[in-house]
């Protein structure tokens, strides 16, 4: 990433209450956020932290109550519902723990879900490729590993050529090699498309492949670390 890349999204003060009154849950306060294109960043946390509600802000999944979300220069935090969706569809690709991929079709179909209605997709193999999985293009997912599951899911984010690439625990519900293998894949997208990248964890280690790491805690940024050299993942140990 060059440190003058423009900056993607600027969060002022962002805030997300849930419920209100005495059930209120203030899940993030007042969180002031810069990311630039290109940006490889890993959200840690606890769980609870509020590592989610602030990815699905910045995704768009979801509204702030409080505070200013800037995507380039457009405000989201005034856009409205259909303002939101154009947003996600144009600009966003999402990787969550659990893949949501549809049973009924193939690996490949699953991807063209998303290539047949995105402005300028990549091909369908070309996607597949990039998370290598070439082969399995015309398996069903319940053929597939949770790997290769969630490769599958990368590669229907990034098939639309997003901007963003937002990850929540993308390898949760994965072992060891398994995760290994999809943070490698995002870090080769990430590298070698330049979508900026954005991935949660809980997990401290993942941390070591980021430009910069963002801590929280109790809904709030509790330090933001540069590591002093990219690790691969192949280098990171847990
Ligand atoms: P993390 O992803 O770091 O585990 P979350 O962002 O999911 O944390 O949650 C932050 C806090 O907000 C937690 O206390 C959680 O219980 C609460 N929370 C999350 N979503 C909701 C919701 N839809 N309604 C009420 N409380 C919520
Ligand atoms: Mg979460």
């Amino acid at each position: 990433m060059r440190a003058d890349a423009p900056l993607v999204l600027r969060a002022r003060r962002l805030s997300r209450t849930y419920g209100s009154g005495e059930a209120a849950v203030r899940a993030l306060r007042d969180v002031d956020l810069e990311v630039r294109a290109g940006e490889f960043l890993v959200l840690l946390g606890a769980s609870g932290s509020g590592k989610s509600t602030l990815l699905n802000l910045l995704g768009g999944l979801d509204r702030p109550t409080g505070g200013e979300l800037y995507f380039r220069d457009h405000a989201l935090h005034l856009a409205d519902e259909a303002g939101l969706t154009r947003y996600r569809r144009e600009h966003v690709g999402f990787v969550f723990q659990f893949y949501n991929l549809i049973p009924s079709l193939t690996v490949a179909e699953n991807v063209a879900l998303v290539t047949d209605i995105a402005a300028a997709p990549m091909g369908v193999d070309d996607a597949l490729a990039r998370v290598r999985l070439t082969a399995r293009r015309d398996h069903f997912p319940s053929q597939l590993s949770g790997g290769e599951q969630q490769r599958v899911a990368i590669a229907r984010a990034i098939a639309k050529q997003p901007e963003l690439l937002l990850c929540d625990e993308p390898t949760g519900a994965l072992d060891y090699a398994t995760g290994k293998l999809v943070l490698e894949v995002i870090a080769a997208i990430n590298a070698d498309l330049g979508t900026t990248a954005i991935v949660i964890t809980h997990n401290a280690a993942i941390s070591g492949m980021a430009d910069r790491v963002v801590r929280l805690a109790d809904g709030a940024v509790a330090a933001v670390e540069r590591p002093a050299r990219r690790l691969t993942p192949a280098e990171l140990s847990w």
